[in-house]
């Protein structure tokens, strides 16, 4: 990135940590070593290789319960597919603000499904009901848009009550709390945890069963087939174990990113809760904003709207409308992304230009 470019989007994706990238090199080498081999290969240089991926399926399971086991997958999305495509029958209930992996999936198949309403907080009632012949709840640890923390464990606990399994989607959380206790199945990606991308992971609690979304070879016990990348596995659990070693330092860092933040952007609204949010994460908004000209104005910023907006379909946010907000509200909002790596001053440069160019609109 060039040195003057600021990037604060770390919802979407994060840097690859520089520890990351070095557990991978060995395993992306050419003819000169045997790290190309194939982690199911019997000889020597495939166990060699599937031993890493097996220290890699540790480092990550630390992240996660214990009374489980991690499935490999190419990422978050998949993981969620399959979990979700995994429930034989029942009404599929999720929360408003999930990602579209979770609604899409959920929709796919063809199964009734019921939205779980949020409060103008962006919190789901820990309380809520759940429809007759729910078979899975599906609500995230933490969202994606507003970084609000849901109350996964007591809506874990009711879910069970009502004879439903639950999927908990906890990318934006893994890593960086400590895992949700409660669900069946959790969906986990290595690049919003500063691993690299092309590798998530389904952790799957002890006697529930899941269905394979990929047939061919029968890897990963037959849940998901297809060749691992033992340089994906590397990274991923080199990230986990960092993540899980720096977890407090990290928050700890967000917190005071997050602070800073707000007291330059003073008179900026935060959308959704004030205390059950991960502080990495500040969506504001200012009356009469308009977002697609602060985007060009502060070029050298990489901040986002809502993801609906941010997928170019120009709609206000699903996540945004869902606490109440109306469209000109959803679109007066940015989001800003905090990471382990983001510095006070980039804080301050940012939001100072922000700042900056809102007064130049005349907002
Ligand atoms: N769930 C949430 C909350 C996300 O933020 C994302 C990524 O944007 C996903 C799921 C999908 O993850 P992946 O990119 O690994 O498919």
């Amino acid at each position: 990135m060039p040195a003057d470019f600021i990037y604060l989007d770390h919802q979407a994706t994060t840097p690859l940590a520089p520890e990351s990238r070095d557990a991978m090199l060995p395993w992306l080498s050419g003819p000169e070593s045997m790290g190309f081999a194939n982690p199911h290969s019997m000889h020597k240089a495939g166990r060699a290789a599937a031993a890493v991926v097996e220290v890699a399926r540790e480092q990550v399971a630390a992240l996660l319960p214990r009374g489980g086991r991690v499935v490999f997958t190419s990422g978050a999305t998949e993981a969620i597919n399959q979990a979700i495509r995994s429930v034989p029958r029942g009404t599929i209930a999720y929360s408003a603000i999930e990602h579209s992996a979770v609604v899409n999936s959920a929709l796919a198949t063809g199964a009734e499904c019921q939205e779980l309403a949020v409060s103008s907080q962006g919190l789901v009632d820990p309380e809520v009901g759940f429809a007759e012949g729910t078979g899975l709840v599906a609500v995230m640890q933490v969202n994606n848009e507003i970084g609000t923390i849901q109350p996964v464990e007591r809506l874990a606990e009711r879910a069970h009550a009502a004879g439903a399994l639950f999927l908990c989607d906890a990318v934006q959380g893994a890593g960086k709390l400590a895992p949700p206790e409660g669900p069946d199945l959790i969906a986990i990606t290595a690049h919003k945890l500063y691993g690299p991308k092309g590798i998530g992971a389904l952790w799957v609690r002890d006697g529930v069963r899941i269905a394979s979304l990929i047939e061919g070879g029968g890897q990963e016990g037959g849940l998901r087939s297809g060749t691992l990348s033992p340089a994906l596995c590397a990274g991923f659990g080199a990230a986990a174990a960092l993540a899980g070693a720096r977890m407090e330092q990290d928050f700890q860092h967000l917190s005071g990113l997050a602070g800073l933040a707000r007291s330059i952007l003073s008179r900026w609204a935060v959308n959704g809760s004030e205390t059950a949010r991960w502080p990495g994460n500040l969506s504001l908004r200012l009356g009469g904003l308009n977002f697609p000209r602060l985007l060009s104005d502060c070029r050298e910023i990489a901040f986002s709207a809502g993801s609906a907006c941010g997928s170019g379909t120009g709609a206000p946010s699903r996540v945004l409308s869902a606490l109440g907000l109306d469209a000109g509200q959803a679109r007066n909002s940015i989001r800003l992304g905090f990471g382990r790596y983001t510095t006070r001053e980039d804080v301050e440069q940012a939001c100072h230009r922000l700042e900056a160019a809102a007064v130049a609109q005349g907002v």
